[in-house]
């Protein structure tokens, strides 16, 4: 085996796993009482059931613990209600999430053309 096929299928497992976590978050995605933990590097899906009466949801992965709002699915605001507390937040938080799904789009276009040349 030639040592690019190696680093190919190296990329491709790391490829892969991405992958399986984008499948992993779309299938829970469809599931209208899945939250998603807002804490940087953490991502932790919620699953809440009878959150409408109230919405403080507590993040189970441990070492995070993170308590965030079933309805406007970021931190938790204590005393505020959603519109006060989504107004204080950057505009730039949702447009950062779909820079980075962009560039893995790139990522797995350039890994095809790679294919294609072998
Ligand atoms: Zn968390
Ligand atoms: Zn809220």
């Amino acid at each position: 085996m030639h040592p690019t096929d190696i680093h190919q299928i190296v990329a491709n497992d790391l490829l892969s796993d991405k992958f399986e976590d984008f499948m992993l978050r779309r299938v829970l995605s469809m599931d209208p009482d899945t939250r998603w933990c807002p804490a940087p590097d953490c991502g932790f899906a919620v699953i809440a059931t009878g959150c409408a009466g109230c919405p403080k949801l507590k993040c189970e992965r441990p070492g995070c613990g993170s308590y965030f709002c079933y309805h406007c699915k970021a931190e938790w605001h204590p005393n505020q209600t959603c519109d006060m507390a989504r107004a204080q937040r950057s505009p730039m938080f949702s447009s950062h999430h779909s820079i980075t799904f962009m560039t893995f789009r790139q990522m797995t276009m350039s890994n095809h053309a790679q294919d294609a040349k072998c």
